[in-house]
C-alpha cells in the first residue's frame, strides 16, 4: 500500500489530522502545545480527576496493588479492587451484576459480538458509536441500520425482519450530536417485540439524572427496562475503563464468551482505583452534576437565542459548518483567542457535516461560557456563511 498517497489524499480533502499536546491535567483551563487555553471540548464533563482526593486513592491503591494487573481477569488479573468496582457499578446502576472492560469500546465490542449470535437479528442506531457499529460488524447475526433516533423506521424493519431473537442497540446521548435516543418508546418496543435493549450511557453516565446515574435516571425508567446497560469510566467519571451492568445471567454469560473481556490483561489497579474514587465522589457530590447541568441550560439558552439549535440536557454542543476546511479555519480563529475546541470531520461524522463540538464541564464559570460566546458572535459575523442557521 502506498502510505503517502494515501495520506496526501486526506490533506488534499482538508482530512489529515494533527495532534496536538497538552501537558497538564485536563481541567478547564489547560497548557496546550505551551500556551495556556481555555478548554471547551473535554468528556470530562465534571472536572474531576486531578484533585487531591483522587491521586491519593491511586497512590494508595499502587501501594498495596502495583501497577499493572499482570494477567486477564480469568487467570491472576482479578483482584479485590476489580470485585469491589464492580459491585459498587451494580449498586450505582441499580442491577444486579456488572463486568468491567479495559474500556467502553472494548466492552462494546465485546459485548454486542458475544450476544448477536447467528439467530440473532441486531437493530442499530445509524448514528451509534464506532464501538457499538464495530461490534455489529463482528456479530454473527444479521445486522439492520435503522434510522437515527427514527421509531417508525424501526418498527417497520423489524415488521421486514421478523427476528426469532432481537437486539436493538443504541445509544442513549449521541456522541457527536448531543441528542437523546427516544428511550421510552425504544424500551416499549423492545419489550412488545421480545427483543433485547442495549443501551450505551458513555456521555449519561455522571452526566443525565439528578444525581448523574445515566439515561434511566433522566427518563424516570426503572433498571429492568434495559437488558444491557452499558457505560464507560473515562468520560465524566475521568478514570479509565467500560462496564457492562445487567443480570447475574448475562454478566456471568460475558464473562464467558466476551472475547475483548477474556483475552486481555484486567484494568490496571491505578485505573480501578481512580473509578471506585469517582463513584465515591459522586454520591457524595450531587451539586457538581446539578453545576453542570446549569452550565448546559446557560449555554443552550444563549446558542438558541444566536439562532442555533442546541439542546440544554446534554453538555455536548455541536454546531455545524459542512465543509471540512471552514470548520478547521474556525476552530483556529477560537485557538487563536485562547479556547480550545477542535473540528470534528469525517470519519468521526458524515463527509459534508464538519462541526466544532463544543463540550461543557461542572467547572466552567459563566465568565468562561461568556468567552466562548463572544467569539462564537465574532465567527457568526465574519463568517456568516459558514454556519448552518
Ligand atoms: C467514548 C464512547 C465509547 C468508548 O468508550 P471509551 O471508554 O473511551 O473506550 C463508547 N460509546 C460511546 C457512545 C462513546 O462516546
Amino acid at each position: 500500500m502506498d502510505f503517502i498517497k494515501k495520506l496526501t489524499a486526506l490533506k488534499d480533502a482538508g482530512l489529515y489530522r494533527q495532534r496536538r499536546t497538552i501537558s497538564t491535567a485536563q481541567e478547564r483551563e489547560v497548557i496546550l502545545d505551551g500556551k495556556k487555553v481555555l478548554l471547551f471540548s473535554s468528556n470530562n464533563y465534571l472536572g474531576i480527576g486531578a484533585e487531591s482526593f483522587f491521586v491519593q486513592h491511586v497512590v494508595e491503591a499502587i501501594g498495596v496493588y502495583g501497577t499493572g494487573a499482570g494477567g486477564s481477569r480469568l487467570t491472576t488479573g482479578n483482584s479485590a479492587l476489580h470485585m469491589d468496582l464492580e459491585s459498587t457499578l451494580a449498586q450505582f446502576k441499580k442491577t444486579e451484576a456488572c463486568l468491567t472492560f479495559t474500556s467502553g469500546y472494548t466492552a462494546n465490542v465485546g459485548t454486542v459480538s458475544a450476544i448477536g449470535d447467528t439467530e440473532t437479528v441486531i437493530f442499530s442506531d445509524a448514528l451509534n458509536h464506532a464501538s457499538l457499529i464495530d461490534g455489529c460488524r463482528l456479530a454473527r447475526g444479521r445486522v439492520v441500520i435503522y434510522a437515527h433516533g427514527d421509531v417508525d423506521d424501526l418498527l417497520l424493519k423489524i415488521r421486514e425482519h421478523r427476528p426469532q431473537k432481537g437486539l436493538l442497540v443504541t445509544d442513549s446521548v449521541f456522541s457527536m450530536d448531543g441528542d437523546l435516543a427516544p428511550m421510552s418508546e425504544l424500551v416499549e418496543i423492545a419489550h412488545e417485540h421480545d427483543m433485547l435493549l442495549m443501551v450505551d450511557d458513555a456521555h449519561a453516565t455522571g452526566v443525565l439524572g439528578a444525581t448523574g446515574r445515566g439515561s434511566l435516571e433522566h427518563f424516570a425508567l426503572g433498571a429492568q427496562a434495559v437488558d444491557v446497560l452499558m457505560g464507560t469510566l473515562s468520560k465524566a467519571l475521568s478514570s479509565e475503563g467500560g462496564f457492562v451492568c445487567g443480570s447475574e445471567a448475562l454478566c456471568d454469560y460475558l464473562r464467558h464468551t466476551a472475547r475483548s473481556f477474556v483475552y486481555t490483561t484486567a484494568p490496571s489497579p491505578g485505573n480501578v482505583a481512580a473509578s471506585l474514587a469517582a463513584l465515591e465522589y459522586l454520591d457524595t457530590h450531587p451539586e457538581r452534576v446539578q453545576q453542570l447541568q446549569k452550565n448546559n441550560a446557560y449555554f443552550a439558552d444563549a446558542l438558541n437565542a444566536l439562532g442555533i439549535h442546541a439542546n440544554a440536557e446534554t453538555p455536548i454542543f455541536p454546531v455545524l459548518i459542512g465543509n471540512e476546511e471552514e470548520a478547521m479555519r474556525i476552530s483556529d480563529v477560537f485557538l487563536q483567542q485562547d479556547i480550545f475546541v477542535p473540528c470534528i470531520r469525517y470519519p468521526t461524522v458524515a463527509k459534508g457535516k464538519a462541526r466544532l463540538r463544543f463540550t461543557l464541564m461542572a467547572t466552567h464559570t459563566r465568565q468562561d461560557i461568556d468567552r466562548v460566546l463572544d467569539v462564537l458572535k465574532e465567527c457568526i459575523q465574519r463568517y456568516e456563511k459558514c454556519f448552518y442557521m
